[in-house]
């Protein structure tokens, strides 16, 4: 039986996709041949990094732009250094909203001056801080969209003159916003886009080229861009993978059709995790996440009885991450109406039998 698939990433994708995906493998458009088998010049393969690509900047309502689209390697993980690499000459201001924006904060700092123009640490990350100032003059600022391990996600972004770079690792093709704000956003596609290998970058061209140091070529997204994504060999599989969920995302309806099913999800979960009184959301209201929601039990000790619960119901994932501790459902794009509504009964059980 297929399980209901709540892990935070890698993570649940279309079982279309996988399908497709497990029959290119095998034999890819009836060439005799697998996709992991051909060239990555051949044209099949060169095709399928070009759909990729444009379909990335299409879906986010960015073609004719500006921007280009690159699949890279090395995680959202190697673009925390990336992007400091190739904008950061003096200073860029950081916002501090959880680990992952803590981890490209010390990244940075191996390239110039960050300040950290916000945090929410001070209350374990389960915030977004609003109403700050930002200071003149910065290279850039640097934002994470989404907090995967807590919970907390960005509904108003910040405005200044500085380019916008935006970590939108976990929840990036999920809800429509103005994609135009920002100069770069990058995601590890193991999320809302393909299986791990891959990460997405769309940056705006004219933000780059400004810089005075030397940059290796592997880490200069001008490189990249001159060479359309294929300076060396790409993660073929991870590319054509992407490809396919983009396509099933456009075939869909685009980011607007999946926004609405996205926000039926969350509001189902969250109705139950403010209801149930047996459970304590973890984020701040106003800034939940529509993609993660995490959630603690009131009394531990009812966690052997709702572990056994939820495993027997076949939901998979949910256990939270060590530093929040408790529950995270996370309720990516590929995840059904039925399986957020087969955890939510797993809570109302939980309640009628405490
Ligand atoms: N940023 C965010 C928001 C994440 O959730 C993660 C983890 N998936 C990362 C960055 C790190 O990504 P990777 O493991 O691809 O380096």
């Amino acid at each position: 039986m297929k399980k209901h698939n709540f892990s935070a990433g890698p993570c649940i994708l279309p079982q279309e996709v996988f399908k497709e995906a497990s029959q290119a493998i095998l034999d890819y458009n009836n060439s005799g041949l697998s996709i992991i088998e051909i060239s990555h010049r051949s044209k099949d393969f060169v095709d399928v990094m070009e759909e990729a690509r444009s379909l990335a900047l299409e879906l986010l309502g960015l073609e004719g732009k500006g921007y280009k689209a690159l699949f890279l390697q090395g995680g959202a993980s190697t673009q925390f250094l990336m992007v400091a690499y190739n904008l950061l000459q003096s200073n860029a201001g950081y916002m501090n909203t959880g680990s992952w924006s803590d981890k490209a904060v010390k990244e940075a700092k191996l390239f110039g001056e960050v300040i950290e123009i916000a945090s929410s640490k001070d209350k374990n990350f389960n915030y977004i801080p609003k109403g700050f100032e930002i200071p003149e003059n910065l290279d850039y600022i640097h934002c994470t969209s989404n907090n995967t391990i807590f919970g907390t996600q960005i509904k108003d972004f910040p405005v200044s003159n500085a380019p916008l770079i935006c970590d939108m690792s976990s929840d990036i093709f999920s809800r429509q916003l103005d994609f135009s704000q920002f100069s770069l956003i990058y995601a590890g596609a193991q999320k809302n886009m393909g299986p791990a290998g891959t990460t997405l970058v769309v940056v705006k061209e004219d933000i780059l080229g400004k810089i005075e140091r030397q940059i290796p070529s592997m880490l200069d997204y001008q490189v990249h861009i001159s060479k359309a994504s294929m300076f060396n060999t790409p993660p073929v599989f991870a590319v054509y993978v992407s490809m396919l969920t983009l396509r099933w995302l456009k075939k869909l309806g685009g980011i607007a059709a999946i926004e609405e099913l996205n926000e039926k999800k969350a509001k189902l979960i969250y109705s139950e995790i403010d209801l149930n009184p047996l459970f304590n959301g973890f984020a701040a209201k106003e800034d939940r996440s529509n993609m993660n929601a995490t959630f603690t039990l009131v009394n531990e000790d009812l966690k052997e009885t709702f572990d056994a619960m939820w495993k027997e119901a076949g939901i998979n994932g949910v256990n939270g991450h060590r530093s929040v501790g408790g529950y995270r459902a996370s309720m990516y794009n590929a995840m059904t109406m039925e399986s957020v509504a087969a955890l939510v009964d797993v809570m109302g059980d939980l309640e009628r039998k405490a």
